[in-house]
């Protein structure tokens, strides 16, 4: 009768325009009268940042309860921690791409050693990668250059003044290094290869011996966690959208904005409910 002895159900999700979105991803195109009720999530600067539905926010509180949920997001632990999700606190979260695996809230200091090492053998440095992307960037469209927890830098830029091409050339330059680079909104991530959500997930699976994974994710900082999950979705925008990724056991759902998040929590709560009974 009891279900406590099978191994739980893993849900790894993104966060950002995955579960929650900002008022400029919300894309809210139904008349004002007929738009779903919003739950702030984040406040930043003394305004509000970060909404997921009404509706959302009962199925992840629902969803936390019956999986380990893992909020697997790039974000630094700082930016992480602003972020209040409905429903108990996640006993594991994974920041800054899979270099911070947080056990009650708390920097697991083996797995970021474990990490720290596997980026010194593996690719070139942060140093290196910061300093080509100060020199390759135009101050006429770069508004701010950050390094995030020592492991990986972004810049934020003017998405309008952006030369085509920029991107996919310092792709080209970052991919013979070991490092990756994903845009997403105004940001355009460098983060090396070894870093990653799936490692940082596989380790929550081996600690509390799941044996099925869930994963959503929209970029491309989330195609290596999608792939080695048993089942995936991603929401009907994003860059994982745009450039057409697929594979067979992810799902692509047609909602965008803040109505594909509650989709996810949906799936995620039908699937996981499918492997309890
Ligand atoms: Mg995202």
């Amino acid at each position: 009768m009891s279900t406590l002895s099978k191994p739980p159900t893993l849900v790894a999700s993104d966060l950002d325009r995955t579960l929650i979105y900002s008022a400029a991803a919300l894309q809210l195109p139904m008349p004002d009268a007929d738009a779903p009720r919003l739950l702030c999530v984040e406040v930043y600067e003394n305004r509000p940042l970060s909404y997921l539905t009404e509706t959302a926010a009962g199925l992840l509180d629902q969803l936390s309860r019956t999986t380990v949920f893992v909020p697997t997001t790039t974000r630094t632990r700082e930016q992480y921690g602003r972020i209040h999700l409905p429903g108990p606190a996640p006993r594991f979260a994974i920041c800054a791409n899979g270099g911070h695996l947080l056990v009650d809230g708390v920097s697991d200091r083996d797995w970021a050693a474990q990490v720290a090492g596997r980026l010194d053998d593996e690719c070139a440095s942060l140093a290196e990668v910061r300093a080509h992307l100060l020199s390759a960037a135009d101050p006429a469209w770069l508004l701010k250059e950050r390094i995030a927890e020592d492991l990986f830098a972004y810049l934020v830029v003017d998405r309008a003044l952006l030369p085509e091409g920029w991107v996919k050339e310092l792709a080209l330059w970052a991919g013979s290094r070991g490092w990756s680079v994903s845009l997403q909104g105004r940001k355009i991530y460098a983060v090396p290869q070894p870093l990653t959500k799936s490692a940082a997930v596989r380790e929550v699976a081996r600690r509390t011996g799941a044996e099925l994974t869930l994963a959503a994710g929209d970029s491309l900082l989330d195609a290596d966690m999608l792939l080695a999950a048993d089942r995936a979705w991603r929401p009907g925008h994003g860059e994982l959208a745009d450039t057409g990724w697929s594979a067979p056991h992810v799902d692509a759902l047609q909602e965008t904005g803040v109505a594909a998040g509650e989709e996810i929590l949906r799936r995620l709560g039908l699937a996981a409910a499918q492997t309890l009974a």
